[in-house]
């Protein structure tokens, strides 16, 4: 069938999010979820407040009761409001079509979050990537003339950085949203994980905002990320959110969340010793480079031949972690484990290090 002009050219230039089908037989290290489920006695009382939710009713529109738990949790300043997404993927969708006319352009460092890029040309948007030094910090100089000579609309920076995992130096994160024209928005994915926020550099600008995501503390598959920011700019995304966008089970089961937030900090708790213990436990391996994160993953680099050999050896233990030796030349023989149970992490290690030293 031909669709020849039927569709927008910038969908040429993309391809669909692919994500592999659930394999729940093995080890899933490879989208940096949290790799415990809720525990059992939790779990009870979950689905008994789950008996008491209505879905022949739209969901409540406001979210209100959702967001007043969220803003417990995470304080905004009183000149602020917040936006609910389904996940934070949906709100990056809501920032680009926001400032989408012709020639606007949408900046983030690069490498960064693929999506900043896939969903700025699908608004027809030009993307323009800004590559980070060989420390995969932020290469402040270059940054600001592209600031200059491009006159974004739109920056993003993911403070810690994904595939990278490592925090911006907050002195070059704080000259860009200074000598940004258009919004800059501060995204705190792994928060969690970060040991830190941006919330005080972030509220010193009018026009900085700071997105947030429940996936990685937990929530993944309840998609539910926000953003807050000045009340003006919140009201304006806020005509671009479809109705009813928080379906009534991830609003009863977030709430939930938030008031048992204490057993997902211990998750978290956990998962950042473990991070330690799998980043040394692999930087020691012979040929092998991890690199600094504030994240729920490590960026491991290796030669492209060890990279496919841990990845067969991996996959033949039913271990799978994502792959980034495709065609980013920053990140040739990279791979990118999440942080899972300590047994897990145990396997995983075990595996690695019979690769890499050749055993
Ligand atoms: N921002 C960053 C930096 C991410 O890495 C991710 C998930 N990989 C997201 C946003 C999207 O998160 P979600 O849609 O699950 O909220």
């Amino acid at each position: 069938m031909s669709v020849n002009g039927v569709f927008a050219p910038a969908l040429d230039q993309l391809k669909a999010y692919q994500a592999p089908p659930p394999r729940p037989d093995a080890t899933k290290l490879d989208a940096m979820e949290n790799p415990y489920a809720l525990p059992a006695d939790l779990r009870q009382a979950w689905l008994e407040r789950l008996a008491q939710v209505d879905f022949n009713r739209y969901p409540d529109a406001t979210a209100a009761p959702l967001k007043r738990a969220l803003t417990q949790r995470f304080a905004m300043p009183s000149s602020w409001d917040m936006l609910l997404g389904n996940g934070s993927d949906e709100i990056i969708q809501m920032l680009c079509l926001a400032v989408a006319r012709p020639g606007a352009v949408v900046m983030a460092p690069d490498p960064s979050f693929v999506m900043y890029r896939h969903l700025a040309l699908a608004c027809n948007l030009r993307f323009v990537p800004v590559p980070l030094d060989d420390q995969f910090q932020l290469d402040t100089d270059a940054f600001l003339a592209a600031l200059q000579r491009e006159q974004p609309a739109l920056v993003f920076i993911a403070q810690p950085n994904n595939p990278t995992g490592n925090r911006f130096d907050e002195d070059a994160v704080r000259a860009i949203c200074a000598a940004a024209p258009g919004l800059v928005v501060i995204d705190e994915a792994y928060l969690a994980f970060a040991g830190g926020d941006s919330l005080a550099l972030a509220s010193a600008f009018d026009h900085v905002l700071l997105m947030r995501t429940l996936s990685k503390w937990g929530l993944a598959g309840l998609r539910l990320g926000f953003i807050q920011g000045h009340k003006a700019l919140i009201d304006e995304l806020d005509k671009l959110r479809l109705p009813y966008n928080i379906n009534v089970l991830t609003q009863a089961s977030v709430e939930f969340a938030l008031a048992n937030s204490s057993a997902f900090d211990q998750q978290v708790e956990v998962l950042c010793a473990e991070r330690t213990r799998m980043a040394e436990a692999l930087d020691a391996l012979p040929g092998t480079r991890v690199f600094p994160s504030a994240a729920n993953f490590l960026l491991v680099q290796q030669s492209p031949e060890q990279g496919r050999a841990v990845l067969d050896a991996l996959s033949q233990a039913d271990i799978l972690i994502k792959n980034l030796d495709a065609g980013h030349p920053a990140l040739v023989g990279c791979l990118r484990p999440s942080i899972g149970t300590p047994e897990q992490n145990t396997r995983l290690i075990e595996v690695w290090s019979t690769v890499a030293s050749g055993a």
